[in-house]
């Protein structure tokens, strides 16, 4: 009989998600008059700006003709995105990004996983903890490390605690560890790094020759001025760190799947020889023999994000999350809870009352006042006596949670 990568036998079996849909079921099932609002995922809600669905649709009707139908086209994406993509998002803020160091591809969970093809088995990986699952089920899949113990924490990797006492920022090691995953801002936390605080980690993978690989999904939701968007904002970043993009959160194509990765063509790493490799090139050649590449269409579409209404619809989205997160913050505050984030990423980050553990809270709002959120300790064993309150909802179900759960909690 054929055998399987039994790595994937370490794998907690999906239990967040799962689970707290569980719960909510039950609850359903026997409220039938309940009328619950879930805040809890991480999806947007909110329709794609009317450009980019006129640049798809006219991408659609190219494919219809004969004369400007596309077929395969390259693996790294078409240069007229990437291009767009370096001038607007890198060069504009200063930051020595070339079109050519840009790869296009579906998505950022992926990207996140298919890195680790590039990477040999037995570099030391620390992840932030809490923090965003794919991370480590990618390691885990790829036999990076040994089995869970019951707090969820795999043998193996490190760890990295980010709390409140901390600011939610990890602390930098004091060992070596050649693989770095950071989110900023952060999910689940919303927190955000400071230029110090991502130089301090510039500054110790050069010194290790270690890699970062920098998850920047949220940047788009960054409000304060002083706040790096880009870790190649920070000097000495191209020798040391690769950057993940998303058009899922600011632009919602979360269902249209659209993406990107800076690899710059300074990176390297050791190869068994001792020798020093290019990362690119083997990320390129990683793409071209795995990855045909995202659809002409969405491409155009993503494209249409970088004209003049593009810019302006997406920035309007963003915004309108964003006071999402702002009547959350307060209205979360108002009723006496200590919140964190929501200022600078689409998460809240709440401090659960009374010492209860996240999913205490959990039934506690699902069942006082019908609202769902993410229970804090899904995230990681530092998650615990925390839960998140997304800001990826309709105006009119934030305003009615909070006004829920003000009602309830100032009683
Ligand atoms: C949503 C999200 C992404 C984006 O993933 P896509 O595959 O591009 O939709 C990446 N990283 C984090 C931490 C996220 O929350």
């Amino acid at each position: 009989m054929a055998k399987i990568n039994n790595n994937f036998l370490k794998l907690k079996a999906g239990y967040l998600f799962p689970e707290i849909a569980r719960r909510v079921n039950a609850f359903a099932e026997a409220n039938s008059d309940a009328n619950i609002i879930r805040l809890g995922i991480g999806d947007v809600t909110e329709p794609l700006p009317e450009a980019c669905r006129t640049a798809m649709i006219k991408a659609v009707e190219e494919m219809g003709d004969r004369s400007t139908f596309k077929g395969y086209g390259p693996e790294q994406g078409y240069a007229w995105l990437r291009e767009k993509i370096a001038l607007h998002d890198f060069q504009s803020r200063g930051c020595e990004v070339d079109a050519s160091e840009i790869f296009i591809s579906d998505g950022s969970k992926c990207d996140t996983g298919n890195i680790l093809d590039i990477f040999g088995n037995d570099n030391a990986i620390a992840v932030t903890d809490p923090v965003y699952p794919v991370y480590v089920d990618t390691n885990v899949m790829a036999g990076h490390t040994g089995a869970a113990n019951d707090k969820g924490e795999f043998e193996g990797l490190v760890y990295l605690p980010i709390t409140a006492e901390n600011n939610f920022t990890a602390e930098i090691p004091d060992r070596k560890i050649d693989l770095i995953y950071l989110c900023f801002p952060n999910n689940p936390t919303g927190a955000t790094a400071s230029k110090e605080h991502l130089k301090a980690w510039v500054d110790y993978a050069k010194s290790h020759n270690s890699i970062i690989f920098f998850d920047a999904a949220y940047e788009a939701f960054i409000t304060d001025s002083e706040i790096p968007h880009s870790i190649y904002e920070i000097e000495g970043a191209r020798d040391c760190a690769i950057e993940f993009r998303s058009f899922s959160k600011n632009v919602g194509f979360t269902g249209t799947r659209c993406a990107l990765t800076v690899v710059p063509k300074t990176l390297k790493a050791k190869a068994a020889d001792g020798s020093d490799v290019e990362l690119w090139k083997l990320w390129n050649r990683r793409q071209s023999t795995k990855f045909n590449g995202v659809s002409y269409i969405v491409q155009r579409g993503a494209e249409a994000i970088y004209s003049e209404e593009g810019l302006a619809q997406t920035q309007a989205l963003v915004k309108f999350y964003m006071e999402n997160a702002k009547i959350i913050r307060e209205q979360l505050t108002a009723a006496g809870l200590q919140v964190y984030g929501g200022v600078n990423a689409p998460y809240v980050w709440v401090k659960t009352p009374n010492n209860l553990s996240s999913w205490d809270f959990f039934d506690k709002l699902l069942q006082t006042v019908n609202v769902v959120g993410t229970p804090g300790s899904g995230f990681g064993a530092a998650g615990e006596g925390y839960f998140r309150i997304s800001a990826f909802n309709s105006r009119e179900n934030v305003e009615e949670a909070m006004k829920r759960i003000t009602e309830k909690f100032k009683m």
